[in-house]
């Protein structure tokens, strides 16, 4: 089966003609910023989930990078769509990333190109296949989050992946599925891809925005529907040993979705598997994300809105050129 093929620059081309060249500011400096998006099959065809919020926060995140894609919000969005009805796919992962291309060496990115590129690939279980129903172990790592100020914590930037990288892989191995990063201060912040959430006594306690995290859409989409279903959600400062006497924990992320957390750093958690907020707040984002009826306005359903391709590209060249 050929691959899908990928917008680059305003154009869709053929999966392995998306190349740049060594001598990209963005494979020296980490200069890129990106996206990852969930499209979901849906009774009315493929569905992106809340695709503006994304694309949004892509155009925020270049901003903060001083990088001025060329395209509006509206144009970022109609390429999403129309690479994934080009795609033919009936739900996938979505990955638009910007960068700095070439143009001089040097850390100096201000007279390179900027290049953006969105890319849809099927990815299923990102935890592993067993991760939504049975949880899983994980540990506090020992490398900490950026430090407010340093690498900008709101940007999705690849630079700062290296941080979660180290994360991850310190994780992998001790033997776990992932790391749970603290604040330069030794309050609880997030996983190395994934936002964090604590259930104590019927209440849901996640760290604030400024406690070093990406502000996640998934984080967001949990807290409304939680508190539409009654629950008190406190964004506050949370010690490492909340975590050990949790009733329940689980991870949010357009990757992992909602998934539960069954120990950590060799404690378990409640039972020591999936609690019952957990998976009830897990059915009601797999319905959310499902939801033909669009109840909350957070899908975008690609045969409604993909634009003709040829359009696409025609107006990115304007805008690109
Ligand atoms: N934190 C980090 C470091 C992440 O990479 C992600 C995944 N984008 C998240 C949190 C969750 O964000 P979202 O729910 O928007 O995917």
């Amino acid at each position: 089966m050929t691959k899908p093929r990928i917008w680059f620059n305003g154009e869709l081309v053929a999966h392995e003609d998306a190349t740049i060249h060594i001598l990209s500011h963005v494979v020296h400096y980490g200069s890129s910023v990106f996206e990852g998006i969930r499209c979901y099959a849906t009774d009315r065809g493929p569905a992106v989930f809340r695709l503006r919020e994304h694309m949004r926060r892509h155009v925020d995140s270049a901003k903060i990078h001083r990088m001025d894609t060329g395209y509006s919000l509206d144009q970022l969005c109609d390429a999403v769509v129309g690479t994934i009805a080009d795609s033919g796919m009936e739900s996938c992962y979505i990955r638009p990333v910007t960068f700095r291309g070439t143009g001089r060496m040097g850390v100096n990115p201000l007279h390179n190109t900027v290049e953006t590129a969105v890319a849809v690939w099927d990815w299923g279980q990102y935890l592993g296949d067993e991760a939504i129903t049975q949880g899983v172990d994980v540990q506090v790592s020992s490398w900490q989050r950026n430090a407010p100020n340093t690498t900008p914590g709101l940007a999705k930037a690849g630079g700062n992946y290296l941080s979660s990288s180290l994360i991850k892989m310190e994780a992998i191995h001790n033997g776990f599925v992932e790391g749970i990063a603290l604040t330069r201060e030794g309050y609880l912040s997030e996983g190395s891809g994934e936002n964090l959430f604590v259930v104590r006594d019927g209440v849901l306690f996640t760290p604030p925005a400024a406690f070093s995290i990406l502000p996640g859409i998934t984080r967001d989409s949990v807290i409304t529907i939680a508190r539409e279903r009654g629950y008190e959600v406190r964004e506050q400062a949370l010690p490492r040993e909340a975590l050990y006497i949790a009733d329940e924990l689980f991870f949010t992320g357009t990757a992992a979705e909602v998934t539960p957390i069954r120990s950590v750093d060799h404690y378990t958690i409640g039972e020591g598997r999936r609690g019952p907020i957990t998976a009830e707040l897990q059915e009601a984002y797999f319905a959310a994300v499902r939801d033909a009826d669009n109840a909350r306005g957070w899908l975008t359903f690609v045969r409604d809105a993909a634009p003709a391709t040829d359009a696409v590209a025609a107006e990115s060249d304007v805008v690109a050129g």
